[in-house]
């Protein structure tokens, strides 16, 4: 053994070394959160549940185009379309909706993808469960989640420069072409 390291284990340097850590540490500034009691403020561009949207009135946004389904790179998105007469108009809607959650990699590709805005992003991340296929969203499921995190959807797509904060979302809504009873010539 060493002088030095002789006089080391006498005056007990590690230790004092060890301490000097220990104290410094505890002055800084605590980064855990005590989870669920605390929670974290995610940012408006967080990337949660998806949600379907309807527009002011309460119609549904979706027009069943399939162009999520297409952009969809875990193929997690099975849209059923059909069409539905409307005053005397032929709408074109989505009869069913599923998105399995347990393979979306939160990506936001359908978000983007959507021509009007009928799909957003919440702050939803707490919804694990014990039975994997309720985690296969169907339509009513996603229509509830956007009516309750409506909010959270607008502030996603604002964020993502999808919608301005201060317009009504029937601006992006799709208008179908009338049909004239007489001879089907489409009033656009
Ligand atoms: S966020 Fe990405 S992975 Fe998830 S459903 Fe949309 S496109 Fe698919
Ligand atoms: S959510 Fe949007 S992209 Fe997907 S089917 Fe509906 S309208 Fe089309």
């Amino acid at each position: 053994m060493t002088i030095r390291a002789l006089f080391s284990a006498i005056s007990f340097a590690e230790i004092a070394k060890a301490l000097k850590l220990t104290f410094r540490h505890m002055r800084v500034k605590e980064v855990t959160l005590q989870y669920p009691r605390e929670k974290l403020t995610l940012p408006d561009t967080h990337r949660g549940a998806l949600g379907l949207l309807c527009y002011e009135d309460g119609v549904e946004r979706c027009v069943g185009c399939d162009l999520c389904e297409a952009a969809c790179p875990s193929h997690c998105i099975k849209v059923v379309s059909g069409e539905r007469q409307e005053n005397g108009m032929l709408r074109r809607i989505a009869t069913e909706f599923y998105i399995d959650m347990t393979k979306c990699v939160f990506c936001g590709f359908c978000v983007e993808a959507c021509p009007v805005n009928a799909l957003g992003m919440t702050k939803l991340y707490e919804y694990s469960t014990p039975n994997k296929r309720s985690l296969i969203f169907d339509k009513p499921k996603l229509y509830e989640v956007g009516e309750k995190y409506h909010g959270e959807a607008k502030a996603y797509l604002v964020a993502h420069n999808q919608e301005k904060a201060d317009e009504q979302a029937s601006r992006y809504r799709y208008r179908f072409p009338s049909f004239t009873k007489s001879n089907d010539v489409p009033v656009l």
